[in-house]
C-alpha cells in the first residue's frame, strides 16, 4: 500500500480484535485500538505488540461513553472503524437482556453518531451467522432469510445490521459492511494471542482445550440425536487468522472504492460443515492426545446445522479461508498451553 490509512478498532483487545489488529498492521494499516477491558486484558495487546514488533496506539475507552469517544475522533484521523466492542454471551443475554441491549446498541450508535459527525465514511460491523437461525436451506447465502432471533444477543446483531443499512441509505458518504462470522476458532501461530474466555467457556473449542489442560473434567457433547450424519451438530469452523484477513479485505474494499452498493453483507466461513464429534476427533489426532467426553442432552437454542456459502466473499472480497483445520486445532492447543504454562 502506498499511503498508510488508519483504522479505528473498537474492542481491539478481544479475541477477534487482536487478530484483526495484527492482520491490519501486517497489511500496512495504522491502527488505533480502543477497549474498556470488560472482557479482555491489557496483556492481549502486549501479545499483539510482540507479533508486529512495535507499539500499538491504544486508549482505554468505553464506547458507551460518548464524550470519551468524541475525544478519540478529535485526536485521530481515520476513515474506517471496525466495531467489535460488544458483549457476546448468549445465555447471559437471556438473563440480562437490558445489559445486552444497553451496551451493544448504545456503544454501536455512539460510534455511528461520531462517524456521522466527523464525516468518517466506513463502518465495518461484526455480525454473526446466528442471524440465519435454523436455516431451511444449507449452505446459507447472504440472501437466505434471517430468522427471528432466539436471544437478546442475537437480536442485537440483527438490529445493528438494520441500523447500518439505514444509515448507509440515509447519510451521504456513509458506507457499511457487515461480516457474518461463522464459528471462529484457533489462535495466532505464534501462540502470543488467542481466546481468553472468562469462567466456564460456552464455546466448544475453548471447552475442549481447557478439558485437555485438565481444567475441566470432561467435555459434554450437546446432543447426538440430531438429523446429521453422526447425530451431532454441524458448524462451519473458521480459523481466526483467516477471519482476521477477511476484515483486511473488507477494509481494502471500502477504502479502495470498490463497493457496489453502500451497504454490503458477507458470510465469513469456510463453506465446510464439520460435526462436533469430528472436531473432537480431529483435535485428538492433531495434538496426539485423548479427550474425555460424553454425550449429553441437547443445548437449548442450538440449531442442528449451519454452514456458509462463501461464493460472495470469495468473488467480491477476493478472500477465502485457507488454513488447514488440523493446524487451527493445533494452534488452539498451543495457545491453551501457553496461557497455562504447560510444556
Ligand atoms: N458444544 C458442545 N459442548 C460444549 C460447547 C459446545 O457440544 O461444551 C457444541 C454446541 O452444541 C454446538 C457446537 O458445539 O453444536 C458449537 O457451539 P459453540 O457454542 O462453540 O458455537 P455456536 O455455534 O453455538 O455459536
Amino acid at each position: 500500500m502506498d499511503s498508510k490509512k488508519t483504522v479505528l478498532v473498537s474492542g481491539g483487545a478481544g479475541y477477534i480484535g487482536t487478530h484483526t489488529t495484527v492482520a491490519l498492521i501486517e497489511a500496512g494499516y495504522d491502527v488505533v485500538v480502543i477497549d474498556n477491558f470488560s472482557n479482555s486484558e491489557a496483556s492481549a495487546l502486549d501479545g499483539v505488540e510482540k507479533i508486529v514488533g512495535r507499539k500499538v496506539v491504544f486508549g482505554e475507552i468505553d464506547t458507551c461513553d460518548i464524550k470519551a469517544l468524541r475525544g478519540v475522533f478529535e485526536r485521530h484521523a481515520f476513515d474506517t472503524v471496525i466495531h467489535f466492542a460488544a458483549y457476546k454471551a448468549v445465555g447471559e443475554s437471556m438473563d440480562e437482556p437490558l445489559k445486552y441491549y444497553q451496551n451493544n446498541l448504545v456503544s454501536y450508535m455512539n460510534v455511528l453518531e461520531m462517524m456521522k459527525e466527523f464525516k468518517r465514511p466506513n463502518v465495518l460491523f461484526s455480525s454473526s451467522a446466528t442471524v440465519y437461525g435454523n436455516a431451511e436451506e444449507l449452505p446459507v447465502t447472504e440472501e437466505s432469510p434471517r430468522q427471528p432471533a432466539t436471544s437478546p444477543y442475537g437480536n442485537t446483531k440483527q438490529i445493528a445490521e438494520d441500523i447500518l443499512r439505514d444509515c448507509c441509505a440515509a447519510y451521504e458518504g456513509f458506507r457499511g459492511i457487515a461480516l457474518r462470522y461463522f464459528n471462529p476458532i484457533g489462535a495466532h501461530p505464534s501462540a502470543l494471542i488467542g481466546e481468553l474466555p472468562s469462567g466456564v467457556p460456552n464455546n466448544l473449542v475453548p471447552f475442549i482445550t481447557q478439558t485437555a489442560a485438565g481444567i475441566r473434567q470432561s467435555l459434554s457433547i450437546f446432543g447426538n440425536d440430531y438429523n446429521t450424519p453422526d447425530g451431532t451438530c454441524l458448524r462451519d469452523y473458521i480459523d481466526i487468522n483467516d477471519l482476521a484477513r477477511a476484515h483486511v479485505a473488507a477494509v481494502d474494499r471500502m477504502t479502495d472504492g470498490r463497493m457496489q452498493t453502500r451497504y454490503e453483507i458477507f458470510n465469513v466461513g469456510t463453506g465446510r460443515p464439520v460435526s462436533v464429534l469430528e472436531l473432537v476427533t480431529r483435535f485428538e489426532k492433531a495434538n496426539g492426545l485423548k479427550l474425555p467426553y460424553r454425550f449429553a442432552e441437547r443445548r437449548s437454542g442450538d440449531v442442528p446445522a449451519v454452514w456458509a456459502d462463501t461464493a460472495r466473499a470469495n468473488k467480491e472480497l477476493g478472500w477465502k479461508a485457507e488454513r488447514d483445520l488440523d493446524d487451527t486445532l493445533r494452534s488452539a492447543w498451543e495457545w491453551e498451553k501457553h496461557i497455562r504454562h504447560i510444556q
